[in-house]
């Protein structure tokens, strides 16, 4: 399984799969239920269903896909999470540095051992690198964003859970909003997805609308104000143009 339903990237790459809830926005987690499910059809790579498990053999996976792709790097799991050792995490970034024809969009709730290996990995233009945040209290992600030496840096406000404003979007390249899909999706407001349009539009940077969610997310669709926002950072064929 690697072509991809997420509507702002093309394929998904898990060298991982599992993971642990680390905050609100992992309640309802979707890669929980779809690993447990993939589990119960017996599924050889989500034996384990949600547990951390590094695939060694899918690390060099994007070397044989030859046609230029976005590619999700950890749908399935978070690259950052504090069960993958550093030399798993490296050799993973050695493939994003080598595969240049390809963009590799890396998002993560861990934003801690992502600042503290900053330093330590190479940062090459086509590793796209984004954190997550739900709501106001997890706005200082993207301080630590900011940090980081990654070229493009965007901020996926997914599931969105209330309003956040003041936002410091100074450096960030990409936004993406979306709301909660699922049985048990919490609902989000148009009001809060303006204020962040607005404060996207301030300082120019790109924004893209993935979804209002919620039960039915198919008939929900996607447009905001009549509109869809399907907007991503300047890349052709791969390669950035680098603002
Ligand atoms: S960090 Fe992501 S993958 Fe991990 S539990 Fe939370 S929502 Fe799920």
């Amino acid at each position: 399984m690697s072509q991809s339903k997420i509507e702002w990237t093309e394929k998904t790459w898990n060298p991982t799969t599992g993971c642990s809830k680390i905050s609100p926005g992992c309640a309802n987690c979707y890669a929980e239920t779809l690993s447990n499910r993939l589990k119960a059809m017996g599924v050889e790579k989500y034996k384990n269903g949600f547990e951390l498990t590094i695939h060694h053999e899918e690390i060099e996976k994007p070397y044989r896909w030859t046609k230029p792709s976005m590619i999700f790097v950890n749908s399935m799991s978070d690259l950052f999470h504090e069960d993958i050792p550093f030399r798993v995490i490296k050799k993973v970034f050695e493939v994003m540095n080598k595969c240049d024809w390809h963009v590799f969009q890396v998002l993560t709730k861990r934003e801690g051992r992502l600042l503290e290996l900053n330093k330590r990995l190479n940062w090459s233009p086509n590793i796209w690198m984004g954190v997550s945040v739900e709501d106001e209290s997890r706005k200082y992600r993207i301080d630590f964003l900011r940090k980081t030496d990654s070229y493009v840096k965007f901020i996926s406000f997914e599931p969105l859970l209330e309003p956040i404003q003041n936002l410091n979007l100074q450096n960030i390249n990409w936004v993406i909003v979306g709301g909660e899909s699922g049985a048990k999706a919490r609902p989000i407001k148009k009001r809060w997805v303006m204020e962040i349009l607005d404060q996207c539009r301030k300082l120019d940077i790109k924004f893209f609308f993935k979804q209002w969610g919620g039960i039915n997310k198919k008939k929900n669709g996607r447009e905001l104000n009549g509109k869809i926002f399907n907007e991503f950072p300047p890349y052709n064929n791969g390669q950035i143009d680098l603002f």
